[in-house]
């Protein structure tokens, strides 16, 4: 009786850990992976403070993946350097291996290349998407399907896309389509050749539906390096990234599931300007794209995981400099440096004689600075800079050329320079430099397997979880 009693009980005990084995080991058909450029801690609280300060609340505004119940930090660096680039980063986010900066989907030695948890995915059937606000074949995106020496490599990049055989690219377009002297096979051309739908409209991105295969759907509103025009400057032909998202998930979604990475890409570059209006206008409009995703989570609570977070950050933005902080300010800024320096060309053009006080005009007009009425006027000292810099911008061409305004050092202090400076200090902001930093940055997760990331952990692990909960190792 007692050894019968003890049988039972062993079985139901097998039967049991059989059971909670099953239910341990749930898989995440639909996973998504937003990487927000150069978003770290600072570049999404700042946000949250300028939100705050539009709503009118004291505290902090919450955005939709600051909600979430997992949040941790990850550490970022390279094989070579505490600082990691996009492409190392990449590298890590998509295959789970350090390499060098400037590597893309290969190791150190340049000789083995590694593969993506996308390619794994869809090698197990489940469909791919990547997405990005910035050129597709920049090192981010390009990171989870190209194996390439360097990342500068955009053409040979971009003669991967079509190879991988992934199901939807969505959002920026190809840099340097036809090679860097514009003298190769059209990489738009080589794509749709090898069976790729290629939207390039409104009308036709919108017309796109379930079951479309092998899609490359690009804004209409980009500039010539692919990238989406700034979500600042709100020109209404530029779609949102939410808007490739919501598509996204409409081409992706099946039973057998999907992986989708989406990429923020022009946080990073209006950090690389120090520009903090610019960035929390573009981590809102991936917040938005966020939102997409989380609506489909909501609907298959069990079997999506979401996963938010960023390839390093840029700036060494810092919220507080010693003096009060007042994010409101930034929303009286309403325009991109790189769409001033434009503005600024041609006001010169029009305007060779143009005085002090008609430059500033244009500066109030842009960034309310000097407008005691917004609690933006300049100190003596600061007029003094821009009389000094309106003085060399008048004399010579210093500063105008709009495609490197943006990205000016401080050794060629531009308008457009000035004024995000003078900008940002008031409102309490303060930038290390033009560059990256090695800070860890934040990760947020919600949904099936949102414990993994309960724990500080590395870019490599990233994919490694992902793999995991995919059931993809
Ligand atoms: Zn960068």
């Amino acid at each position: 009786m007692r050894k019968l009693i003890f049988l039972f009980l062993l079985s139901s005990l097998i039967l049991v850990s059989a059971c909670s084995n099953q239910s341990a080991a749930p898989k995440a058909k639909y996973v998504f992976l937003f990487i927000g450029d150069g978003m770290g801690t600072n570049q999404v609280y700042s946000t949250q403070l300028f939100k705050a300060a539009l709503e009118g609340k004291a505290d902090l505004a919450e955005l939709n993946f600051t909600t979430f119940p997992v949040q941790s930090h990850m550490t970022t660096y390279s094989a070579n350097s505490r600082v990691t680039c996009s492409a190392a980063s990449g590298t890590a986010l998509a295959t789970g291996n350090k390499t060098n900066n400037g590597v893309l989907g290969k190791d150190t030695s340049l000789t083995i290349n590694f593969e993506s948890v996308a390619e794994k995915a869809k090698k197990a059937g489940f469909k791919v998407g990547i997405l990005s606000s910035v050129g597709i074949n920049h090192a981010t995106p390009g990171s989870f399907y190209a194996h390439q020496n360097s990342r500068g490599m955009y053409y040979e990049i971009a003669k991967e896309l079509p190879l991988s055989s992934f199901d939807y690219f969505g959002g920026g377009g190809f840099i340097n389509p036809t090679g860097r002297d514009k003298s190769l096979p059209d990489a738009y051309q080589l794509a749709t050749e090898a069976g790729y739908t290629l939207a390039n409209t409104v009308e036709a991105i919108n017309s796109l539906k379930a079951g479309d295969e092998k899609v490359f759907a690009v804004n209409p509103g980009i500039y010539p390096g692919g990238d989406f025009y700034w979500r600042i400057d709100n020109k209404e032909e530029s779609l949102s990234l939410a808007h490739f998202v919501k598509k996204g998930i409409e081409l992706l979604a099946n039973p057998q599931g999907f992986f989708m990475m989406v990429e923020g890409g022009k946080i990073d570059w209006a950090c690389h300007s120090n520009d903090a209006a610019a960035s929390i206008h573009e981590t809102l409009d991936f917040d938005k794209a966020v939102a997409e995703a989380l609506a489909f989570y909501r609907q298959y609570p069990d079997e999506t995981l979401i996963i938010v977070t960023a390839d390093h950050e840029t700036g060494g933005m810092i919220v507080g400099n010693g003096h009060e902080v007042n994010m409101g300010l930034l929303q009286y800024q309403n325009i991109s440096a790189q769409e001033f320096g434009r503005t600024l060309v041609n006001f010169k053009e029009n305007n060779p004689g143009a005085s002090f006080d008609e430059v500033m005009a244009l500066v109030q007009n842009h960034f309310g600075l000097d407008d005691a009425t917004k609690g933006l006027e300049l100190t003596p000292d600061e007029v003094k800079l821009f009389k000094t810099v309106y003085a060399e911008l008048f004399k010579g061409d210093k500063g105008l050329n709009p495609d490197k305004d943006y990205l000016a050092s401080n050794e060629t202090l531009t308008l457009p320079d000035l004024a995000l400076r003078v900008l940002s200090k008031k409102a309490g902001i303060s930038w290390a430099s033009n560059d990256h930093s090695g800070t860890p940055v934040p990760v947020f997760a919600l949904g099936q397997g949102q414990s993994h990331f309960n724990t500080r952990i590395d870019n490599t692990d990233i994919p490694k979880i992902v793999g995991k909960v995919m059931g993809l190792e």
